[in-house]
């Protein structure tokens, strides 16, 4: 059969436990999935940024090609109003113009010259596909391979009439291009809140974040569409995207796990509670069985020895006389045991009074002992009371610290096996004046020693401890009245070899 204990438990984990586990394994999990969809969502916007500054290098270069067409600006005045254009050319069957920029020295001139001429040989299937684009309409700027470093080149084509074409070639400074276009664009896209840069292989080439601000780390880049080797980045300023949604992630998988710890400690409380409880009814099933049988062995002398004296067949005074005696022996054990339990009554419903004068100590120790000494007598005991001379009077009940003293008697007794001594001591520090009532009995085990001034506690090991009756009621009854006289109840024992209770009281305040 299982335990109750361990059923409340299972039931507990089923019910409270294991849901709450479940639930917070299922977030954990969607928390890591929600931080890859998050960061999916914002890579692509910023990757959706890129773009369009990539599209915008495209328009550029259109808006020139179309400057550059029938109808717009002359070639000088687009070269003057671009400064990142260093040359442009234009090439037909019958000529080729070129129109460099002043500061283009004359070798550079010639060099050009002749590379835009072998140029436009080599991409002549190119140039060929960008004029049959420009009959459909559509005029299309195409970069071309130049062997120039930091230039760029860009060919298109244009129509003069119907049936004659002019090639041009843009020759361009690639960095001054990024510089005088991107820089704008990308300061008014990026606005506060983005670190944008474009970078040549490692370089920088343009950036819109000052140098002194915090070091950026750009992770996310793409190629621009015009400038091979040239890319462009972007990353979000102060808190990444990824640094808030980790940021969350781990404020909610704290709070999760702080949630599960919470739960975790209300269930083992809740288990912990039950226990005890079903601890208390096993306990107080067993006192009342304890008590029925504590009851029953008097009444049954009483009985016997009344119905023998009844009946009228004792004839010797002597053994009339022993017979009146255990029926007053046992009546008196009934009506102690009587009013344990009442006394216990009233302490568990809170009614018990007590009436405290200022007495002595030893007094009231020889007084007890003298009413107790022949019930000990009979039994067997040996008592020594050794008194320390001149202790202070304190503040007691007298009739409750009777009742402490004679429960813990009544247990020296009950737990004395062989040597059948019983010492009483009273002694006096500058804190607490103590009575101590030491027995050489079986002693309690150190284990369980914290648990017998729990009410209905017993001992349940060893022969002695198992014969023996009793409610388990006693020195929960003392405890309670040490508590009230705000004293203090110790306990030395050894098993096997007797135990040592003393009452402390705390002394009157000068
Ligand atoms: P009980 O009526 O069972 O004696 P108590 O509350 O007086 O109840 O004591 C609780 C338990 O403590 C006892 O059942 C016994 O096992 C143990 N105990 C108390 N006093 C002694 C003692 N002097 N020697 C050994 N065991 C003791």
């Amino acid at each position: 059969m299982i335990k109750p204990g361990l059923k409340i438990g299972i039931v507990l984990s089923i019910i409270l436990v294991l849901p709450s586990l479940f639930f917070s394994t299922y977030e954990i999990g969607n928390l890591s999935q929600n931080e890859a969809v998050i960061d999916s969502v914002y890579s692509s916007q910023m990757e959706s940024i890129l773009f369009s500054i990539n599209q915008y290098a495209d328009d550029v270069m259109s808006a020139w090609a179309h400057q550059l067409d029938r109808g717009g600006l002359e070639i000088e005045q687009v070269l003057e109003k671009n400064y990142s254009i260093d040359a442009l050319a234009v090439i037909d069957s019958s000529q080729f113009l070129l129109y460099p920029k002043e500061k283009i020295g004359k070798d550079s001139i010639q060099t050009l010259k002749n590379y835009l001429k072998r140029s436009s040989l080599k991409n002549a299937t190119k140039i060929k596909t960008l004029q049959r684009y420009l009959n459909t309409g559509y005029q299309k700027i195409e970069a071309i391979n130049s062997d120039f470093k930091g230039k760029s080149l860009f060919v298109f084509a244009r129509k003069l009439d119907s049936t004659s074409w002019q090639t041009v070639f843009i020759f361009l400074n690639t960095d001054k291009f990024i510089l005088e276009n991107f820089g704008p664009k990308i300061q008014i896209i990026a606005q506060n809140r983005f670190f944008i840069s474009v970078f040549n292989a490692d370089r920088e080439v343009f950036s819109n974040v000052r140098h002194d601000e915090p070091e950026k780390n750009i992770r996310q880049k793409k190629d621009i569409w015009l400038f091979p080797g040239y890319q462009l980045g972007i990353q979000m300023k102060g808190n990444t995207i990824e640094d808030l949604v980790r940021k969350r992630t781990r404020t909610n998988i704290i709070l999760l796990i702080v949630m599960d710890i919470i739960l975790l400690l209300g269930a083992w409380f809740v288990y912990k509670s039950i226990r005890q409880q079903l601890r208390l009814t096993q306990l107080k099933s067993d006192f009342i069985s304890n008590v029925s049988h504590e009851i029953r062995t008097p009444l049954a002398l009483i009985n016997m020895y009344s119905e023998t004296l009844e009946m009228g067949r004792i004839n010797s005074e002597a053994k009339k006389h022993e017979y009146y005696k255990v029926i007053n022996t046992e009546a008196n054990r009934l009506s102690r045991m009587v009013n344990k339990i009442l006394n216990f009554n009233r302490i568990e419903s809170g009614r018990r009074e007590y009436h405290f004068v200022i007495t002595n100590l030893n007094e009231e120790v020889e007084v007890i002992l003298e009413n107790y000494k022949q019930h000990l007598d009979q039994n067997g005991f040996e008592i020594v009371f050794s008194v320390k001379d001149s202790i202070p009077d304190i503040l007691m009940d007298r009739e409750a610290f009777s009742e402490a003293i004679i429960n813990l008697m009544d247990n020296a007794m009950k737990y004395s096996a062989k040597l059948k001594r019983i010492e009483i001591v009273t002694e006096s520090n500058a804190a607490y004046t103590c009575v101590k009532v030491r027995d050489f009995g079986i002693g309690i085990a150190a284990k369980e020693q914290h648990l017998i001034y729990d009410k209905f506690f017993r001992v349940s090991t060893g022969d002695l401890a198992h014969k023996v009756k009793g409610s388990g009621i006693g020195l929960s009854i003392v405890k309670h009245i040490m508590d009230a006289h705000q004293g203090k109840i110790d306990l030395h024992s050894e098993s096997g070899k007797g135990s040592c209770f003393s009452l402390c009281f705390p002394n009157r305040k000068k």
